[in-house]
């Protein structure tokens, strides 16, 4: 039985035979990521960590545990993740490989708790002026607890 094998090679590819077609890993442009995590969430290796440190929330992708999937450039609501240009990244040690954010957090002003970003706030007020609804200033410094137990406390207010 006669196969036809063809095996593509570095001449086919640059001579245009096929297009040259590859992935890199995903970095995150820092002034359009708000936080959200959403990209963490839907990473399936977990190499996408969030964690605080004093009043910054830190977005954290890993390269030695990413297989460049793009599942979080596809999720990220912001379009903040997108694929490096270079490829060739060395290092000695992988687990030291990685690409971060550093994103400033508020503190609610009840119980004191960090509770979102700066930037993910401002993008919520941003949204629902756009729909004309504006948060009074003391709702907006508190976290989901707290406004939900000024609710219980005061119904008589309105607060979002
Ligand atoms: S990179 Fe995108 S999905 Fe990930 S935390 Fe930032 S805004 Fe959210
Ligand atoms: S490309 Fe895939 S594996 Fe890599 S960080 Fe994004 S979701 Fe995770």
């Amino acid at each position: 039985m006669e196969v036809n094998l063809h095996v593509k090679t570095c001449k086919d590819v640059y001579e245009g035979e096929y297009e040259m077609t590859y992935r890199t890993f995903p970095k995150i442009i820092s002034n359009r990521c708000i936080g959200c995590g959403s990209c963490s969430n839907v990473c399936p290796t977990n190499a996408i960590e969030i964690t605080q440190y004093e009043d910054y929330k830190i977005v954290r992708i890993f390269y030695g545990r990413c297989i460049q999937c793009f599942m979080c450039v596809d999720t990220c609501p912001e379009n903040a993740i997108i694929p490096r240009e270079d490829y060739d990244i060395i290092t000695d040690n992988i687990d030291n490989l990685y690409y971060e954010v550093c994103l400033k957090m508020v503190k609610c002003e009840l119980c004191g708790k960090y509770f979102t970003t700066k930037r993910s706030l401002e993008k919520l007020v941003n949204e629902l002026k756009s729909h004309g609804i504006d948060l009074s200033e003391d709702m907006l410094r508190m976290c989901t607890e707290c406004r939900i137990l000024s609710r219980k406390l005061y119904p008589l207010r309105i607060i979002l």
